[in-house]
């Protein structure tokens, strides 16, 4: 199942690395035919192309919608080379055997990101593409199959070593690849119609991804695992530039997402924020005058669990913090940018990693998640729900001073990335004590307040950090208890949705333990 390479079918959107890559296939006497844009830029490089339009017979019609959809090149396409009533056809109908397809999409997926109208949309919409890509991918017997530039070396290099043949074990990787990529593209296309017809649950959803990195185990060793993105242009962990460092790992890109996705929720030109996440949740998050106190503050939250976190920045990362990341054992620091300065501090810690991403994504734009459940998958509209002081209703009698106000928003902020049941203390713009993922709402108050008082401890300071604290609560309070948990902690306002039963019954002990009470009317769970 060797197949001399004598006929090649190529026809791009994309026309990196056409030149050389045609180049080296006409050197290895292949014949190459081609649609109108493609053949264009291969004779403007000096090369012999035949145009599609003489092999059909007729011209590219209907601007471009109609091309290469014609029986002269899909019957090239399909004929099994060793099926005697196959080959009879080809040549009774003049068809010739086409063994190499080249193919990338017109560019639909850019198109959308750059926020074209619905008919552009439509009109970059490739049909001949796909079906070409696919009509090859399946006869992979005897075609082979290329719609990623970045496979040109590939099979430049099978073709040196396998006497000019493509070898089978690569033409089926490649039909592989193939399908992967007409796949993502009809997943494009609904998933873009859903949105563009107000589809919120369409009946069929389809979603696709690209292999950005393999990585050595899951969640656990004995887990086989790989990180795919989809092509979202969002600043993140999936587009970050890594500096140094080993590779990420499964948990390292889960934890770096966490911790990014939680900073970009302070617009940094309200100040430095930085946020130290472990398992997912935060163990530290603060506001600084300078990133290096915000980083200290954050630290000085949970200095124990702190070790061998990940660092997430909403401001470039400077020489200072650097220098202060350093002093303990760190996985990954993410950031929009690092200082020349940062990165050399850094260079003497092989084992750290330092992403950068260009910039904060806007937390507030509307994306969606995904989750596998047995047999299926949850799909719902990312948690963009953010609050600003006017959206807040004081319940009690004492009303929230302008500092409890600004660290309630914080505490919120926090809440909304930490796992339920949640519990945020913060003071003066940083936590004081996180209590996260618990059963239960009074367990969270507990360990948040436990986390408080331990802190205290270890600095040497005569009462619990959450004393004169904000607390936040992802839910809302079923029971006065674990408000009355927070106010004895030393808690003396607080933030959370409301809308329980007893709403009346815990306001009146807020009232009654002197606390200002605010209700969010948004609940933040995070599971
Ligand atoms: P070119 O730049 O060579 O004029 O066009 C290349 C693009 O046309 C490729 O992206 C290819 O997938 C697409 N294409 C090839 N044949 C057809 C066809 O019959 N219909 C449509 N809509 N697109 C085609």
């Amino acid at each position: 199942t060797t197949v001399p390479l004598r006929r090649a079918l190529i026809s791009v959107s994309d026309k990196t690395g056409l030149e050389a890559f045609a180049t080296a296939l006409a050197q290895r006497g292949v014949e190459v035919l081609s649609t109108g844009g493609t053949a264009k830029a291969l004779r403007a490089a000096g090369l012999t192309v035949i145009d599609v339009a003489e092999v059909t017979g007729f011209p590219e019609m209907m601007d471009g919608r109609v091309k290469t959809l014609h029986p002269k090149v899909h019957g090239g396409l399909l004929a099994l080379r060793d099926n005697p009533a196959h080959v009879a056809a080809m040549e009774e109908h003049g068809i010739g055997g086409i063994d190499l397809l080249v193919v990338n999409l017109y560019p639909f997926e850019e198109t959308v990101a750059k926020g074209a109208d619905y008919d552009t949309c439509i009109e970059n919409i490739d049909i001949g593409g796909p079906a070409m890509i696919r009509a090859a991918a399946k006869n992979h017997a005897h075609v082979a199959v290329v719609v990623d530039t970045a496979d040109y070396d590939a099979v430049l290099a099978a073709l040196d070593d396998h006497d000019g043949s493509t070898p089978y074990a690569l033409r089926q990787t490649l039909a592989q690849t193939a399908y992967a990529r007409t796949a993502a593209y009809d997943a494009a296309v609904s998933g873009w119609m859903a949105d563009a017809i107000g589809a919120e649950t369409p009946r069929r959803r389809a979603v696709a991804g690209t292999l950005a990195l393999p990585l050595r185990y899951g969640e656990n060793p004995h887990q086989k695992a790989a990180f795919y993105t989809d092509g979202s242009a969002r600043p993140g962990v999936a587009t970050a530039v890594q500096h140094q460092g080993k590779d990420l790992s499964y948990n390292n890109i889960n934890d770096t997402d966490a911790a990014f996705e939680l900073v970009a929720e302070f617009n940094p030109a309200d100040g430095p924020v930085c946020a130290i996440i472990k398992h997912a949740n935060p163990c530290g998050v603060a506001r600084g005058a300078t990133m290096a106190e915000a980083y200290a503050r954050a630290f000085d939250c949970d200095r124990t669990s702190a070790f061998g976190g990940i660092v997430a920045l909403n401001q470039p990362l400077d020489a200072a913090t650097a220098a202060k990341i350093v002093e303990i054992f760190t996985e990954v620091v993410i950031a929009p940018e690092a200082s020349d300065e940062a990165k050399a501090i850094f260079a003497a810690k092989k084992n750290l990693r330092l992403l950068t991403t260009g910039g904060l994504p806007n937390p507030a734009a509307p994306a969606r998640t995904i989750r596998q459940v047995s047999g299926g998958m949850l799909m719902q509209d990312k948690d963009t729900g953010r609050v600003d002081e006017e959206d807040l209703k004081p319940v009690t009698r004492r009303r929230p001073s302008a500092a409890e106000m600004s660290d309630m928003i914080f505490a919120w902020s926090v809440a909304k990335h930490v796992k339920s049941n949640a519990i945020v203390y913060v003071r003066d713009g940083a936590t004081v004590g996180i209590g996260a993922g618990q059963m239960s709402r009074v367990d969270s108050s507990t360990i948040a307040a436990l986390k408080a008082e331990r802190m205290a401890k270890e600095c040497g300071l005569p009462e619990s950090l959450a004393k004169g604290s904000v607390v936040a609560s992802d839910a809302f309070f079923p029971f006065a208890d674990g408000l009355l948990a927070a106010a004895e902690a030393g808690a003396t306002a607080v933030i959370q949705p409301g809308g329980s039963m007893r709403d009346a019954e815990v306001i009146a002990a807020a009232d009654e333990a002197g606390l200002a009470m605010v209700f969010t009317g948004m609940r933040h769970f995070r599971h």
